[in-house]
């Protein structure tokens, strides 16, 4: 497919805001596209080269996208009609003139992408008509992989190469690639959703597209093995559905999605709705799943947060983990907490966190010394452990893991007693933990919040008047309040919950709650979410609109009083006195609480 084709019809898909004309519109391209080019397709269109796990990042700033565009003016001639003239009276182009134009246009537009489809257009270039989809890849592919000194030279050289050969509309959609701004709001679901569409014209494949999914979280693999599937059998959806599930397997080096916990509010409802469960102290840190490989005598590891992204690199602790383990290839589940060196003290999340870093890693893995709680086997030496019951996967990891400084055997208890599930869970607050998190003795590994298969209580078990857990709650947009929050620019924001099907609700407008420090952070935050339209996905009374929409990114963890019914906001329920306690940056907002966690809640 052309390249020009795919972003003709992105701009397209841009004009509507009915998720189910999306889906419809991204269908059509995968008709016309070939497996190889689906998996390209299915990355581009949300703006990234490679999926979370393996990401490749551009790392060119906005203002060299303006010089990208003022050398390819240079080079070509002048402007001519974009705005001004930047070619002197004997026909030579100025460089500062040029620049100056481009930045005015920017401003005029406030957006790159269309600055960039002004100038190409302006520009009499002799254009490549048959560039496709795989070579403009490759142009992208190399830019992002300049590195070194004079890397921004060199990215903005190639940039301006590939400026070159591009009609305008794909000038803009390369432009808002490579600086992070192509925002066309498709989830996950979406795009399942329009795969499912491409295959039979109706959603009715999206259910187990999702569970073959969970294995490998690469969209663009599973994209180009069900097209492919479906050019081999067209019509034979059971038959297609059933090679794709044998086929699209787990695979080391690539993250499982993560399984999640659903919440309840009592040791009494847990066991009435689990019979059976093992449970385990809720630790707060960070969720690391840890691919292990043993190569002669190296130990190879990757690390994946449950955002799917490889933080490898955060935990150079992690060979040596795997050397004396009797294994040769392995995935686990795990909880990474920090500790301090001289008490032996696990340390808050927070302070986990700062271990996430670019520069002085081991350093900082000196002063920041981290334990990894191993609690579940995945997959081990050739054998895909999700369909094993839970009680049979611990037998296997109490078998591998022993505790050494850097690892320890997540410890659990076995009950099916109410009772006991209660002491266990008030040992774990009294020990400091955050609560615990009981998972279905026999259950399979179940990704995402699906079923009763895992379950976490936090708070002291009926301990009225408050919500007994924070929500995390996706950032809608913002409003600019008046007097010192004017100061701000900013006084109050409105948060939903994504509700399943790819749309969010709002749930509350929270304007007090915030310190001077947290009201800046927003500000910063929202900056580059900014968009000019409510996102599609987003469902929102017409009276509780804030001033300034944002893309759905960032992700708040609110407290509050109570939750209670509302008829203002969309997601039928409302908060008493939010409040923020931190930002998720770990969370991506499809894993924010959503609409059916919430009906789980007691409402005031
Ligand atoms: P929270 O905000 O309560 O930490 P969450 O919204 O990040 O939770 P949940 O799915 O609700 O995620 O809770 C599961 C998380 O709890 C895991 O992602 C993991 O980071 C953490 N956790 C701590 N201890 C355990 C454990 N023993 N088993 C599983 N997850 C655990």
């Amino acid at each position: 497919m052309q390249f020009q084709t795919l972003a003709q019809k992105l701009l397209e898909i841009e004009k509507y805001s009915s998720r189910l004309k999306m889906t419809h519109l991204l269908a059509q391209l995968w008709q016309a596209t070939n497996p190889d080019e689906a998996n390209l397709i299915a990355n581009l269109i949300q703006g990234q080269l490679r999926p979370a796990y393996n990401s490749l990042e551009f790392a060119l700033s906005e203002k060299m996208v303006g010089r990208a565009l003022a050398k390819l003016a240079l080079a070509n001639g002048g402007l001519t009609a974009a705005g001004g003239v930047s070619v002197d009276l004997f026909g030579e182009t100025d460089e500062k003139a040029t620049l100056e134009l481009i930045k005015k246009k920017q401003r005029e537009t406030g957006d790159w992408g269309e600055t960039a489809r002004a100038i190409v257009g302006d520009l009499h270039l002799e254009r490549q008509k048959d560039l496709d989809i795989s070579q403009v890849y490759a142009d992208l592919e190399q830019i992002a992989m300049v590195g070194g000194e004079g890397s921004q030279e060199e990215k903005l050289r190639l940039l301006a190469q590939l400026y070159a050969r591009l009609d305008p509309d794909s000038a803009k959609v390369v432009t808002r690639i490579v600086i992070g701004k192509l925002r066309l709001g498709f989830s996950l679901m979406t795009i399942l959703d329009s795969l499912s569409w491409a295959g039979t014209g109706m959603k009715s494949e999206t259910k187990v597209l999702e569970e073959i999914y969970q294995k490998k979280a690469d969209v663009g693999l599973l994209a180009a093995s069900y097209l492919k599937l479906l050019q081999e059998l067209p019509g034979e959806s059971e038959k297609r559905l059933t090679k794709l599930a044998q086929t699209y397997q787990l695979q080391w080096g690539v993250p499982l999605v993560a399984a999640l916990c659903q919440r309840l509010n009592t040791a009494h409802d847990i066991i009435e709705k689990m019979t059976q469960v093992i449970a385990e102290p809720k630790y707060d840190g960070m969720r690391v799943q840890i691919h292990l490989r043993r190569q002669g005598e190296e130990v190879i590891v990757k690390a994946f947060t449950r955002n799917l992204e490889d933080v490898s690199a955060m935990f150079p602790e992690l060979p040596a983990l795997g050397k004396n383990l009797p294994i040769k290839e392995a995935i686990f589940d795990s909880e990474a907490v920090g500790f301090n060196v001289k008490t032996g003290q696990m340390l808050p999340f927070q302070e986990t966190m700062t271990r996430r870093r670019k520069h002085g890693v081991a350093q900082k893995s000196q002063e920041l010394p981290i334990k990894f709680f191993i609690f579940d086997v995945l997959y081990l030496d050739g054998n895909d452990l999700i369909n094993t019951p839970l009680s049979e996967r611990k037998k296997i990891l109490a078998k591998i893991i022993s505790d050494t400084t850097w690892s320890v055997l997540a410890p659990f208890i076995v009950t099916q007693d109410a009772v006991i599930l209660h002491q266990y869970h008030q040992t774990q607050l009294k020990a400091g933990l955050e609560g615990m998190v009981a998972k279905q003795f026999n259950s399979i590994y179940q990704s995402g919040r699906k079923g009763w298969t895992w379950v976490k209580i936090k708070e002291d078990e009926g301990s009225c008047g408050k919500l007994n857990d924070t929500l995390d709650l996706v950032v809608m947009g913002y409003y600019y309040g008046k007097g010192k929050r004017h100061d701000f620019g900013l006084g109050a924001f409105l948060v939903g919950v994504p509700d399943g099907k790819g749309n969010y609700l709002s749930i509350s407008k929270i304007g007090t709650g915030l310190s001077d420090e947290q009201f800046r952070e927003l500000k910063q935050k929202s900056a580059p979410l900014e968009v000019k339209e409510a996102p599609a996905a987003y469902q929102v009374n017409k009276i509780i609109r804030p001033d300034v929409w944002l893309a759905p990114e960032l992700v708040a963890e609110i407290a509050a009083d109570e939750m209670t019914k509302s008829s203002i906001h969309t997601s039928g329920y409302g908060l008493r006195f939010p409040r923020l306690v931190r930002w998720r940056d770990d969370k991506t907002p499809d894993q924010a609480t959503d609409t059916e966690q919430l009906k789980e809640i007691k409402i005031a």
